[in-house]
């Protein structure tokens, strides 16, 4: 018996009969991400139900050297989800339980494929906040936020996921178990192995259990849409907002192409008479009510802004945000975006912003560039939509050319190549933009002291 038939029918003695699946619209599901850049073609999709479930896969899989690919709720826009090389998919879409909520704690026990917005729902029912979110969130996975060290819209107020977990569970390659931390707040022993799992892409083990950090729900929020003339604008807008009578939750911004989009595939469109090139959607918390009014006003009388609105009620707040959140998938329905997701030191946006477009306007004349993203983290989502005329695989090319001078741009300005979305895939041929050859080894050594057989999302990240 080959190798392979010898790890399926091992598998199929060890663990119920419905764990695997080798259906052909289960494989080419499960074997992508929201990335459609690459074929998928896992030979089998598993489903396991506990923490020992997993660790029998994995010790299943080092003894019969087969390749296994992490999947959570694959909106991962790097690939590096993607199962395109007759990989194992191992889902955790049956580990899905949240626990009692740890009032005193603050913190509350999940399975990786606990659902983000299950989770959000969950704790406000106590009043609590886990403030990991983003556009994703309805079907986004807890593992694959941590595994991916996502971002989001509550970046700029809570900082990123890692700064939400406290403890992990984790099976490793071989199938061994590790309890990293649980849930104390601190303990200061040593190396600490669980943020090394934060971000990693599930190439160094499969997370399988968190222990999430949570906080007290956000009070009562205003949102404002703003329309303003250019990036300079909308940086000084920001400084202006970071002083103001209030705590700022998010500031995003898009462009007048990403609403034109947004208005061909969702019919909606900014709430003011007349266009604008550039958009700033702001959420505040605790605004002082006797000083927001002056502090509006000062922003009409020095110019700052063309127009702007103060969501009335829920309704409108969502209607706001919904002009936000809509842009990446009205890009996808109407056509085709070579996705980039890049941070800068927010001062250095404004002249990165200027060379970008002298870059693309003079080496790619014609091309549609739809900016938009959180702004103030400095994360900008640059995203380049294909020219009708080009064919997909020119279109690859040409982005492939365009990205070495975007990330010699980004590296110029001291940026990163990625700043939520991570390497995956999509990214790897260029993350030597952003790491050194020293760190790069480094990461090499670290995944062959946990991955020696190098089994475990094979070919992402480095
Ligand atoms: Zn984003």
């Amino acid at each position: 018996m080959d190798s392979w038939s010898a790890f399926r029918s091992a598998l199929e003695a060890q663990l119920p009969a419905d764990t695997c699946s080798t259906d052909a619209d289960d494989l080419a599901t499960y074997g992508r991400d929201w990335t459609r850049v690459f074929a998928p073609a896992p030979k089998l999709l598993v489903r396991p139900r506990t923490t020992a479930e997993v660790s029998t896969v994995m010790q299943l899989a080092t003894a019969h050297k087969v390749a296994v690919v992490p999947s959570g709720g694959r909106t991962g826009l790097a690939g590096g989800a993607v199962a395109a090389k007759g990989e194992v998919v191992l889902s955790f879409e049956r580990m899905r339980a949240i626990g009692p909520i740890d009032a005193l704690g603050l913190s509350v026990v999940v399975q990786a494929g606990a659902v983000t917005e299950a989770v959000h729902r969950h704790c406000a029912e106590a009043g609590l906040f886990w403030p990991v979110d983003f556009a994703s969130k309805g079907s986004s996975q807890v593992g694959g936020n941590i595994a991916t060290n996502a971002g989001g819209v509550r970046v700029i107020r809570y900082g990123l996921t890692r700064q939400w977990v406290l403890g992990l569970e984790v099976v490793l390659p071989s199938g061994e178990v590790l309890q990293l931390n649980g849930a104390l707040e601190k303990n200061n022993t040593g190396v600490d192995l669980r943020q090394l799992f934060i971000g990693s892409e599930g190439i160094l083990g499969l997370i399988t259990q968190a222990t999430l950090k949570l906080t007290r729900l956000p009070g009562k929020t205003d949102v404002f849409l703003f329309a303003v003339d250019n990036l300079k604008a909308v940086l000084k807008l920001f400084s202006t907002a970071r002083k103001g009578p209030f705590t700022l939750s998010a500031y995003e911004f898009f462009t007048d192409k990403c609403t034109a989009r947004l208005e061909k595939h969702r019919g909606l469109r900014p709430p003011f008479e007349a266009a604008s090139s550039h958009y700033v959607l702001m959420e505040v918390e605790a605004a002082d009510a006797g000083a927001l009014d002056p502090w509006l006003q000062k922003l009409f009388e020095d110019g700052l802004v063309r127009d702007g609105t103060l969501a009335q009620s829920e309704e409108q707040a969502r209607g706001l945000w919904a002009l936000r959140e809509g842009i990446s998938e009205s890009l996808s329905a109407t056509g085709l975006p070579h996705k980039n997701d890049i941070a800068l030191p927010i001062e250095a946006l404004g002249a990165f912003c200027t060379e970008l477009d002298s870059v693309f306007s003079t080496r790619y004349p014609g091309w549609e560039i739809c900016l938009f993203g959180h702004i103030g983290d400095g994360n900008l989502h640059v995203n380049v939509m294909k020219p009708e005329q080009l064919t997909k695989e020119a279109f690859w090319e040409k982005t492939h050319e365009a990205d070495e001078q975007l990330f010699s741009l980004v590296k110029k300005y001291h940026g990163s190549i990625s700043a939520e979305h991570g390497i995956g895939l999509l990214k790897k041929p260029f993350l030597h933009y952003s790491r050194s050859d020293t760190e790069l080894a480094l990461m090499r050594a670290l995944k062959a002291a946990f991955d020696p057989l190098g089994i475990l999302n094979p070919g992402k990240v480095l």
